[in-house]
């Protein structure tokens, strides 16, 4: 039978470029998961995805009521869930001022992380009862939030801290909106989200990937300097961007082909192998990779996902 994978935030970039892949190959069911339907449903006959090859359901992970209802939406379509990836992202490096989920959360922490903490601490339940014979699921992460690569030393550099701003919910207000308690920083909450990203991918393993055989990764695709991601920075920097990553860091890589390696974290037969996060080289051959020290600690891990746990009311 063919596979279903449920992607998040496909209406554009990797996403839709991963949906894509996967949706050409005619051995998978893709479900979108996005929060804005019909830009959803315009992007995925742009790009050619023949009809039947997908399902759009909405979400909106800035709501952890809109996360509960994509899961019982899910399980009304009545398929399968054989792999999950969770892929969709905020960046507000621009931001002055923090911005809310519904739940109070500061959004990029609230979006990147918990909204898809509480999607996959749902859906693992889901995973675990698929006959599919390669289970996965799949937090997308990020060399920025990764402080032992170049790309991860830029300042602000994603710190965690102590975790008590998270402890405290982000709200902003009786606490900080950020995570180690400092002051707001659009960019640094986005290194921080995906920090968190990885950590939990690494605890899921070590909590469920022996009792459950799925596969937990995560990735760094390489950077897809073209996509939305960059919408909210200054024109400036959007338009030095991409030719700075294609010839000076030549970290560049199109759309097209981050969805395929994406796409290779899906479904690869070679790429099993759980806890493990992906890079690809120069040469696009995919290899274990290295992460920071803060984005492989395995006490923070447990703090993080213990957390979170209580703020997604899991616990
Ligand atoms: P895009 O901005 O193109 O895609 C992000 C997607 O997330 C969009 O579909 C967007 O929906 C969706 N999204 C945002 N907020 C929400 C929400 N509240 N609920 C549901 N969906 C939401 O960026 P990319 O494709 O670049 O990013 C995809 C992933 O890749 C992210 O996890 C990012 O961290 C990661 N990444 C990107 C890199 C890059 O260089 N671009 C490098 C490394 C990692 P909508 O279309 O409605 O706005």
């Amino acid at each position: 039978r063919k596979g279903t994978a449920i992607i998040t935030g496909a209406s554009s970039g990797l996403g839709l470029a991963t949906a894509k892949a996967l949706a050409e190959t005619g051995r998978w069911h893709v479900v979108m998961g996005c929060r804005d339907f019909l830009k959803a449903s315009r992007a995925a006959k742009a790009a050619g995805m023949e009809k039947g090859s997908y399902t759009i359901v909405h979400l909106d992970l800035a709501s952890l009521d809109s996360v509960r209802q994509f899961v019982a939406n899910v399980r009304r379509l009545e398929m399968p869930v054989d792999v999950v990836v969770c892929n969709a992202a905020v960046y507000q490096p621009t931001a002055k001022q923090p911005s809310f989920t519904a739940d109070g959360f500061e959004m990029s922490v609230g979006v990147n992380h918990l909204g898809h903490f509480l999607l996959a601490r749902e859906l693992l339940a889901d995973l675990t009862s698929s006959d599919y014979p390669s289970k996965r699921l799949i937090i997308v992460g990020s060399i920025t939030g990764n402080t032992n690569t170049l790309a991860g030393n830029v300042p602000p550099k994603a710190n965690l801290g102590d975790l008590r701003g998270l402890a405290s919910g982000l709200d902003g207000v009786s606490s900080s909106a950020m995570i180690d308690g400092g002051e707001f920083d659009g960019a640094k909450a986005y290194k921080d989200s995906k920090v968190c990203n990885m950590l939990t991918m690494q605890e899921f393993h070590r909590r469920y990937h022996g009792e459950t055989g799925v596969t937990f990764a995560s990735l760094y695709p390489g950077c897809i300097a073209t996509t939305g991601l960059f919408r909210e920075h200054v024109p400036l920097f959007r338009l030095l961007f991409p030719p700075f990553q294609k010839y000076i860091t030549k970290g560049y890589v199109s759309e097209e082909e981050a969805g395929k390696r994406l796409a290779q974290v899906v479904s690869d037969p070679s790429l099993t192998k759980s806890g493990v996060y992906w890079s690809w080289n120069n040469n696009s051959a995919s290899f274990e990779n290295q992460l920071s020290e803060e984005a492989s600690d395995p006490e923070k891990a447990k703090k993080v996902w213990e957390l979170s746990e209580k703020l997604v009311g899991l616990a």
